[in-house]
């Protein structure tokens, strides 16, 4: 695709919808990663309702060690896989206070090898929190971006590299929650609201579902 309709594409999604933020509420970058491992397969919402009293007890490495993995997890029980993220999450904590004298490395490499933290979970977190202008591809983004023809991929990760070389600087911010927040609501999983969609000329699909 090129360069003038990606711009118009995002031009529309910015009118539409604004300027987008994080639906994740946090208090501070370790709450903030902390709510983005909890979010892996989960909504933002039922995150929020779980960290909701978490965070009250809990605002650094240090709180989570001395709240304990059995504690954690009864915070956390309405979220998916809460075992192993309550795993994680104490490894995660423990390395951050043994190696980085309690807070967040900010270099990619260090933050995926901590436990828990992919990919995705590392670019949200750069983008959110470093301002580093990272796309973070979860299934809204590799799903929406794969049917206007931003790209022809096969996985996130491929999806992650492609969109970061095509997109507009500009856009680089922003681009992931835009495009999260248009699958969301508009270009659905199972019955996207084409008829309704303010960028179906610009969009590729060939199964547009246009009677909604
Ligand atoms: S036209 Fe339909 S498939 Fe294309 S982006 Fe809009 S909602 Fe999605």
């Amino acid at each position: 695709m090129d360069k003038a309709s990606i711009n118009t594409i995002y031009n529309k999604l910015r009118k539409e919808i604004g300027e987008p933020k994080t639906e994740l509420n946090y208090r501070n970058p370790f709450t903030f990663l902390v709510s983005v491992v909890l979010s892996a397969q989960a909504t933002d919402k039922s995150v929020n309702s779980a960290t909701k009293d978490l965070f009250k007890v809990v605002k650094s490495p240090k709180d989570m060690i001395e709240l304990g993995e059995k504690k954690l997890k009864k915070y956390i029980k309405t979220i998916g896989l809460y075992n192993s993220k309550a795993k994680n999450i104490i490894k995660l904590s423990k390395i951050l206070i043994d190696k980085y004298n309690n807070r967040i490395p900010k270099n990619f490499d260090s933050l995926i090898a901590l436990p828990g933290v992919g990919n995705k979970t590392a670019s949200v977190y750069q983008n959110e929190i470093l301002n580093i202008p990272r796309i973070a591809v979860d299934t809204h983004v590799f799903r929406v971006s794969n049917r206007l023809g931003l790209v022809k991929t096969k996985n996130p990760d491929a999806t992650q590299k492609e969109l970061e070389s095509i997109i507009p600087k500009k856009w680089l911010k922003s681009a992931h929650h835009l495009l999260i927040l248009h699958g969301r609501y508009t270009c659905k999983s199972q019955n996207p609201l084409c008829g309704k969609c303010s960028i179906i000329k610009l969009c590729n699909y060939k199964k547009k579902n246009e009677k909604n």
